[in-house]
Order: structure tokens, then sequence, then C-alpha cells
């Protein structure tokens, strides 16, 4: 068996625990639409209220990423911000989109905290030596998403750092798990990936040839529907003793 020399994972649930978030998605995006709305309006555009524009851009984002979980092509936050443009009367060219992307104004999640293990976690595998990677279904660019992980202290942990939006492809596609292990220079069986999410985190990591590690702590209820891990835990410490086992 190859020596594993890479530990990669997932973002949402798997190393920051949502369970005490206090706002919705619909109450954050309404704000960050929002600041979108008051940017346009004051560059001279001409446009819907608010509330229009964030509830087409709601509606866009839905049809989205049910277009994604049948195709596996990820969701991205440019496109979507385009199309939002183009349904409310604007010529999306005519629109800087790295500075409305500014504008939103991402930050962390209100409520949702590192698991308690998780840095100590990460020390320990980088004092170990292994690679350490971070692959997540998420629209946003790698950028935005690096603002929850600054204000995490988890930044500095990572080696290669991907989301679905940069990529174009969300897991279970193999070619997000490819692109992350090829810029670790680790091929597929040197590398543990752990995450939450069966049918998106365990099967691509399986259908990759990566070892998967299935994260389910007692709060989440995800349901494995007949996918493999290869291994299980409740929390990410646990890690650690598979990690020694491979080794
Ligand atoms: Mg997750």
């Amino acid at each position: 068996m190859a020596k594993v020399t890479a530990v990669l994972f997932d973002f949402d649930d798997t190393l920051i625990d949502w369970s005490g978030r206090t706002k919705t998605w619909e109450e954050i995006s309404r704000v960050s639409i929002g600041n979108i709305h008051a940017y346009l309006t004051d560059a001279g555009h001409t446009l819907p209220d608010a509330d229009t524009c964030h509830q087409i851009y709601h509606n866009l984002l839905k049809q989205s990423w049910q277009r994604a979980n049948e195709t596996w092509e990820s969701v991205r936050f440019a496109t979507v911000l385009r199309q939002t443009f183009t349904n409310i009367g604007l010529d999306p060219d005519q629109i800087d989109l790295e500075a409305v992307m500014r504008v939103y104004d991402w930050q962390p999640m209100p409520g949702a905290v590192p698991y308690n293990d998780a840095a100590a976690v990460l020390t320990r595998l980088k004092q170990d030596g292994y690679k350490i990677g971070l692959i997540t279904n998420a629209m946003l660019p790698m950028w935005m998403r690096d603002i929850e992980l600054r204000h995490y202290q988890l930044l500095d942990y990572f080696d290669v750092r991907l989301t679905s939006g940069d990529v174009g492809y969300i897991k279970p596609h193999p070619a997000i798990y490819h692109r992350a292990l090829e810029s670790l220079a680790v091929a597929p069986e040197q590398a543990v990936f752990v995450g939450d999410r069966p049918e998106n985190d365990v099967a691509g990591a399986n259908n990759a040839g990566l070892i998967s590690v299935w994260m389910n702590p007692p709060h989440l209820s995800n349901q494995l529907n007949g996918i493999k891990p290869d291994y299980t835990i409740t929390q990410l410490n646990e890690l650690l003793p598979i990690l020694e086992r491979l080794d």
C-alpha cells in the first residue's frame, strides 16, 4: 500500500461546525444583494427595488444548484451575478464584477465555528509532515472563502485550497480531486479525503481513488444510502489513529 502523504478536507460541517448558525442563507444574501443594489444605484444604473433583485438572484441560484447537482458542473458566483444583471435589465459587460463581489461583503456565517479539535488536528498533521488540502463545493471564488479561513485562523495550514466555483466541477466529480492532487504532486492512493456528505465527499473520493473518511458527528443526519466510506469518524481527532494505522 502506498504511504499516505496528504490529507484533504471538505470545509463546511467537516472543519467548521455550522450547527450554531444564527442566520439563514436568505437573511445573509438579502443584506449582501442589498449592498450590490446600493452600489449599482450609486453608479447611476436604473434597476428594480432591492427585494425584487434579491428574489431574482435567489431563484437563479436555486435553479443553478439544482442543475449542478445533476451535471456536477459547478455553480459560479460570477455567472449567477451576470445572469441576475441580465434579468434586471442591465448589461453585465458594463459592470465591474470584481468590485461587485467585494461590495457583496462575504463574511463568516454568524454562529459557525471550527470544531474544538480542528486547529489541534491540523497542527498535528502539519508536524507529521502531511500535505494538507481543502476542497469545497462552493460557488464563491476561493479568495472569498479565504476570508472565513483567515477569520478562523486556519488559512496557513493549507497547501492547496479549491472551490468548485473556481474549478468548474463539484464533488463528486473526480476532476476537482485530481486538480488538488496534481498541485500537491500526490497520487490518489496516497491521499485521504475527509468529508461529511456521503453523496459528494465520500462517493467522490472513492471514485477518484482516494482513501475516504466520512465525518459523521452526532448532530448531522446524513445517510450513507449504500455509499461505502473506507473509515468513519465522529470527530476530527479520530483521524489521527487512522493515519497511524495507514502509515
Ligand atoms: Mg460539508
